[in-house]
C-alpha cells in the first residue's frame, strides 16, 4: 500500500497503522471482507492529511470543500469508500473518498436498507463480481 494516509483515530489499530502511523492504544481490527484501498501514486489526503480533518472543520471549511473536491478525481475513491463504510470504528473521524462521518452514517443506514444487516457481506461480493456499486 502506498499513498494513502492513514486518518486512523486515536484508540485504533489496522495492517496500514502498523506502518508508522500514530495513536495505537487498542486493537480494533479492519473488516478483512473489504481490502484497504491499495494506491499506485501518492493521493491528495497523503500529501494534504489537514484538508481530511474534520477536526477543523469548523476553522476552515474551505480546507474541507478541497478534500471532498480532491476525492473526486482519486482513482481508489470507490475501494476507499467501500473501505470506510466497511469499517465505521476505524473511520469516525475525517474525510473518506468525499464523505464526511454524518455522511457515511447516512450511507451506511442506506445500505443496510437495501441490502440487508450483512450489507457489507453484499457490497463485497457485488464487489467481487465486478459490479461499479456497492
Ligand atoms: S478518495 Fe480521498 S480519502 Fe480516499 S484515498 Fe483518495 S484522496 Fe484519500
Amino acid at each position: 500500500m502506498r499513498g494513502i494516509r492513514c486518518s486512523v483515530p486515536f484508540g485504533a489499530e489496522t495492517a496500514h497503522s502498523k506502518k508508522g502511523c500514530y495513536g495505537v492504544l487498542d486493537f480494533v481490527p479492519a473488516d478483512p471482507r473489504v481490502p484497504f484501498p491499495d494506491a499506485v501514486d501518492v493521493t491528495a489526503c497523503s500529501e494534504h492529511p489537514a484538508w481530511f480533518s474534520d477536526r477543523r472543520q469548523g476553522e476552515a471549511p474551505e480546507e474541507l470543500e478541497r478534500a471532498k473536491e480532491t476525492c473526486c478525481t482519486c482513482p481508489v475513491a470507490r475501494q476507499c469508500l467501500l473501505w470506510a463504510l466497511a469499517n465505521p470504528a476505524l473511520t469516525t473521524v475525517g474525510v473518506w473518498a468525499g464523505t464526511t462521518p454524518k455522511e457515511r452514517a447516512l450511507l451506511r443506514a442506506r445500505l443496510e436498507q437495501r441490502l440487508g444487516p450483512d450489507w457489507i457481506g453484499a457490497a463485497a461480493r457485488r464487489r467481487g463480481r465486478g459490479r461499479r456499486h456497492p
